[in-house]
């Protein structure tokens, strides 16, 4: 069974469709990527998973269990964005914990958690600092361990590194991809950069005006693209 199932899943605002009837099977543990030109729909589609978003039409299932009236704190899914959100007026520990007493963690667990987190993320240092005492870089890496704390089910992420430097997003993007190796959590991961979209994915889906054009393991739709847009965004050299 597919840990995350999409059927017929459609968005409009008022006339405007701009989610056009995606299908689409998400495997436990895969690492997928919703790639495609800007305007396309990759938030939209995201955030309707999440549950940020009503869907208008279709259904949206988790492990199983139709999740269309589920709200979004009750979908076991974590969001990481790309201009961090994190709340300015707290530290980062307190950015990290917020919300976690309200899920019956204990106080040791709390900490246990944090310093897990803090670690494998290298914000130990950081933890007293505020959001504006941090660099871009830190900022994402809190938000990253933010989303790590609560233990998801799913991972979501909106184009999580748009807002950093080139050599940046080559260390952060390697850092994503050992947080997956080492959780082999479920993923989704949305970005315009065709490049990330090539090397972190286990599998891919294409984009275009509200629907997916391909969907499939990277070198498949390099080598064999389904149609001239796909060719071009992916970049096949042919
Ligand atoms: P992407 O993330 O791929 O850049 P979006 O999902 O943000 O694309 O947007 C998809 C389309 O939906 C765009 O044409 C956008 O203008 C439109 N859109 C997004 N949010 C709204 C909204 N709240 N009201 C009307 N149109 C919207
Ligand atoms: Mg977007």
């Amino acid at each position: 069974m597919s840990h995350l199932v999409l059927k017929n899943v459609k968005k409009a605002y008022g006339e405007l469709e701009v989610i056009k009837g995606v299908n689409m099977e998400i495997e436990q543990g895969d690492f997928c990527v919703f790639v495609g030109p800007s305007g396309c729909g990759k938030s939209t589609l995201l955030r309707m998973i999440s549950g940020l978003e009503s869907i208008t039409d279709g259904t949206i299932s988790i492990g199983g269990a139709v999740v269309n009236d589920v709200p979004a704190a009750d979908r076991g899914l974590a969001m990481v964005f790309q201009s961090y959100a994190l709340y300015p007026h707290m530290s980062v520990r307190q950015n990290l914990t917020f919300g976690l007493e309200n899920m019956r963690t204990s106080k040791a667990e709390i900490k246990t958690k944090v310093a897990k987190v803090s670690k494998m993320l290298q914000i130990e240092e950081l933890l007293d600092r505020k959001p504006k005492a941090l660099s871009g870089g830190q900022r994402q890496r809190v938000a990253i361990g933010r989303a790590v704390v609560r233990e998801p089910a799913v991972f979501l992420f909106d184009e999580p590194l748009s807002n950093l430097d080139a050599e940046l997003r080559v260390e952060m993007r390697r850092e994503i991809a050992k947080l997956h190796h080492d959780l082999q959590n479920t993923m989704i991961y949305v970005t315009h950069d065709q490049v990330e979209a090539m090397t972190m994915a286990d599998k891919i889906a294409v984009l275009r005006l509200g629907q997916v054009e391909q969907f499939g393991r990277p070198l498949d739709i390099y080598n064999h693209p389904n149609n001239i847009f796909v060719a071009g965004f992916i970049g096949s050299p042919r």
